[in-house]
């Protein structure tokens, strides 16, 4: 594949879709910066994982590594005082009346990728690459493609300049999210990601599982690991 010129700005968080997103980049773009959010997570564990999954795919991947620039981590701590959910608070997770779990931070992807546009013009980048994903069983309807259209559009038009918002999970289910790191890296890049990088909305690492740790119970365990079996089951890893 011929590399692509620009600067992409990756979002970043540490966890399984953000690092295919990452290698997904690097595999296009000739130079890839990251972005983490400190946002009063409940759990900095993610926040460790970002600096480790940098390191292992810099060294295991040196192709990669070679276009593997700076990391940027924005405080938003400002998002725990004007929300109230169970991934800032210290709360149950529970399905609210509106249908949505009450781990959804409201609009929480507007403001990041509003941030994210600002540091990219900074940087010269115009390429935000996220994990957004529409077939996420919990429906954020700021993950949704027309939502991220949209705010392709306002952000090109607000800063005058060209910024593309590439998410390349958008329509995969989480069994193809491990069949796409693995077309990109191999079972090297797959092994990387079990052992490396973070799902588990409990912070713990825990057990190792075959599609790594976690306490292998909350949401996000249960659709990684049903994800992972589901590819497993395909036959092609
Ligand atoms: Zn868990």
């Amino acid at each position: 594949m011929a590399t692509d010129p620009r600067t992409a700005l990756v979002l970043f968080s540490g966890g399984q879709d953000s690092t295919v997103c990452l290698a997904w980049a690097l595999e296009r773009f000739a130079r890839v910066e990251t972005l983490g959010f400190d946002y009063g997570q409940r759990h900095r564990i993610e926040l460790d994982c970002r600096l480790t999954v940098r390191a292992e795919l810099a060294r295991q991947f040196p192709h990669w590594g070679a276009r593997l620039g700076e990391d940027h981590l924005l405080d938003l701590s400002l998002l725990g005082q004007i929300s109230d959910t169970a991934l800032t608070a210290d709360r149950a997770i529970e399905l609210q009346a509106n249908g949505l779990p009450n781990t959804f931070v409201p609009g929480r992807n507007l403001l990041f990728l509003g941030f994210a546009a600002t540091l990219a013009y900074r940087r010269s980048a115009s390429v935000l690459v996220g994990g957004m994903c529409e077939t996420d069983y919990s429906g954020y309807p700021d993950c949704r493609d027309n939502t991220l259209k949209a705010l392709q559009v306002a952000l090109s038009l607000g800063l005058d300049t060209p910024m593309t918002l590439e998410t390349p999970l958008m329509f995969l289910t989480k069994a193809d999210t491990w069949a796409l790191s693995q077309q990109l890296g191999g079972d090297a890049l797959n092994a990387l990601i079990a052992e490396h990088t973070h799902t588990c909305y409990l912070g713990e690492r825990g057990q190792r599982h075959p599609w790594g740790h976690g306490c292998g119970h909350c949401p996000a365990c249960a659709l990684r690991a049903r994800g992972h079996a589901e590819w497993l089951a395909r036959g092609t890893a």
